[in-house]
This record gives structure tokens, sequence and C-alpha cells, in this order.
């Protein structure tokens, strides 16, 4: 049966979790489809293929609120289609899209997925209390499986045949009459967190005066920075900074904790990450229980003298 992905896009482009959920898709079904919120360019359809999509349902709602046009679409596909099972993202647009479809289908939503399976019943994976247990759920009853997955669950890696179908669908009329008045994009400079090999994150026990160290690091060693909730919510830095349970979620090959002390909601943010290294003078804080090398010590000692080694080696 049919696995589905749900994107909403940007400039004609994907969500980037969109290629991670379609990686995984291909691996639970050689059926394959994508519905988009939005119009997808070329080189968007085409990144979507390369990931494994055979159809691509895209809709455009202009400037209307899209999910309430895009759970009453995906109904009607999803009537006409019968697939097995609709992934989605943690964008708000996704998120949004499930509860409504939701309410529509009278199906579930199980949120939070690090694992979907549907070797038998479909389930799906959680893993709760910050990582060290995990909860098998299955769906049960007739219908389509609604999943909202974790971001970075799954690796995005190319695959699949790289041609594609693409229909455009006009969004239907749900007498829900919102319009999006206003879109922000936070200015940001150098590389994407989320994207980031390496991260440099920074909690309160950096200070607010000596925050900009963390971006002197980061500066040294092409890293993106990111914050600790304590910090965001001290207003040091844009909540765009936040990693964590209630922040992004970030994947990088090293990530640089310095001066935070390893709260559950912020480890289960970081806790993939390739090498973690940390940077804390209370040589029991948390952190140190998941870090790979830990430096004990005051960051404002360490980060500068690791800042003038880096230095002089290039
Ligand atoms: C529902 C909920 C959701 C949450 N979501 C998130 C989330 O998404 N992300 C998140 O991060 N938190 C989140 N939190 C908050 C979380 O519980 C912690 O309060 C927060 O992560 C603590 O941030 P911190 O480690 O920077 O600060 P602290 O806990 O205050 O730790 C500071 C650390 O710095 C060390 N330190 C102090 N001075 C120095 C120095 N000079 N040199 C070296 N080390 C030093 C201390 O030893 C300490 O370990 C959430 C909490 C709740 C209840």
């Amino acid at each position: 049966m049919a696995i589905w992905v749900f994107t909403d896009t940007h400039e004609g482009a994907p969500s980037g979790s969109a290629l991670e959920l379609l990686t995984k898709a291909r691996s639970l079904s050689d059926d394959v489809a994508v519905f988009a919120v939005g119009t997808l360019n070329d080189a968007g359809a085409q990144a979507l293929a390369d990931h494994g999509a055979q159809d691509i349902y895209q809709m455009d709602a202009g400037d209307q609120l899209a999910a309430p046009a895009a759970a009453r679409a995906l109904e009607t596909l999803i009537g006409d289609h019968q697939p097995e099972i609709v992934l989605f993202g943690m964008d708000t647009t996704d998120r949004d899209t499930a509860g409504r479809l939701s309410a529509r289908l009278d199906r579930p939503v199980l949120a939070n997925a690090t694992d979907v399976s549907n070797d038998g019943p479909v389930t799906v994976t959680n893993e709760i209390l910050g990582g060290i247990k995990r909860v098998v759920t299955s769906f049960e009853g007739d219908g389509v499986a609604l999943i909202v997955t974790r971001p970075k669950a799954f690796p995005a890696e190319p695959g699949g045949s790289g041609s594609v179908v693409v229909t455009s669908i006009d969004a239907p009329d749900t007498g829900i009459v919102a319009t999006v008045v206003e879109r922000h994009v936070e200015e940001s400079e150098g590389p994407d967190l989320e994207a980031a090999a390496i991260v440099i994150a920074g909690g309160r026990g950096v200070g607010q005066e000596k925050f900009s160290t963390m971006d002197e690091l980061a500066g040294v060693l092409g890293a993106a920075v990111g914050a600790s909730r304590a910090v965001v919510d001290a207003g040091w830095v844009p909540y765009s900074y936040q990693i964590g349970q209630t922040g992004k979620t970030v994947k990088p090959d090293v990530y640089i904790a310095c001066g935070i002390s390893g709260a559950m909601q912020h480890v289960v943010g970081m806790k993939d990450s390739g090498t973690i290294i940390a940077i804390n003078k209370d040589e029991e804080a948390p952190i140190f229980g998941i870090a790979d090398l830990g430096i004990v010590g005051d960051v404002h000692t360490v980060v500068p003298a690791l800042i003038e080694a880096l230095k002089a080696r290039s």
C-alpha cells in the first residue's frame, strides 16, 4: 500500500523533513507519493523525485491559511487512493493539517515519532523521558495511519527512479477564511543551525556579556550557534537559537555544549549528534553523562583558549 508524505513549500522548495520522510517511506513501500502545499519549482519537484516520490499532488492556497484546505483536499485524495500511512513533519502547517485531517477522518494522529513500521499493523516508536525509554504504539482499526515525526528521525538519502508525475489540484472551499497577513523570516548569518556540521551551543553558564564568544568560536570552526532555553528565555538570543524539546532538533557531526547543564528537555534536541563535547565547571553536570569528551572548567577560560589554539592552527 502507498505511503504519502506531506510537505509545505518555501519559495518552491519542499521542507527538509520531506526528504527525510521520503527516505523512510521508501523503506516501507514501493508506492510513494507527496502532498505539497504551495507550488513546487522544478528543482523542488526533482528533489522530491530524487528521494523517491513517484506522484506529487500540489495545492496552492494563495494567501489563505493552507491547513483547512489541505486537510479537505487530503480527505478526498485519501478516499480515492487509500494510502496506508501519511507522514507529516513538525512544521506548523504539517501539524495543523494533521490535526484537522484527524478530525475529518476520525482517525488518530500519533505524534513525535522517531520510527515507523508497517511490518504487520502500523506502529510508531516514541522516545520518552529524554530518550531513555521507548514506547511502541500500534494503530487499530481500518483506515489511514496519520503520523507526525520528529525532525532528523530519518536521514535524507536520495533513491528511487527520479521521475515523478506532478498533479496540481485546486484548493477546496472550506468556508474557513483565514488570511495570512505577514510572514517573518528570521535573519541569520552563517550556517543553518539544523543543517550545520558543527554546532556551538551556549547555556546560562556562558553569561550574557560573554555570549559573543560563542559566535567567535563558531566563526573559527564554520559552525552554527545554538542555545539552551534558559538563554532564550533571558532574551540573550532569539528563539530561533533554541535547541531542545520546545526548540530545534539538531544532529551535527560535532556538538559543543558550553555552560549547559544538560537538562532532559535540552538533551532530546541534540543527543543524536555525532560527537558531543561538553564544557562545564561542575563535574557533576548531567551533560557529561552523554558527552563523548568533557572538559571540567570555566567556559570563560576554556573557550578563549580554544579559539586561540584553533586560530594558531589555521
Ligand atoms: C516543558 C519544558 C520544555 C523545555 N524545553 C527546553 C528546550 O527546548 N531546550 C532547553 O534547552 N531547555 C528546555 N527547557 C528548560 C530546561 O529544563 C532547562 O531549564 C534548561 O535547559 C537549562 O538551561 P542551561 O543548561 O543553559 O541552564 P542551567 O540549568 O542554569 O545550567 C547552567 C550550567 O552552566 C554551568 N556553568 C555556570 N557557569 C559556568 C562557567 N563559568 N563555566 C562553565 N560552566 C558553567 C553550570 O554548572 C550549569 O551546569 C524546558 C523546560 C520545560 C519545563
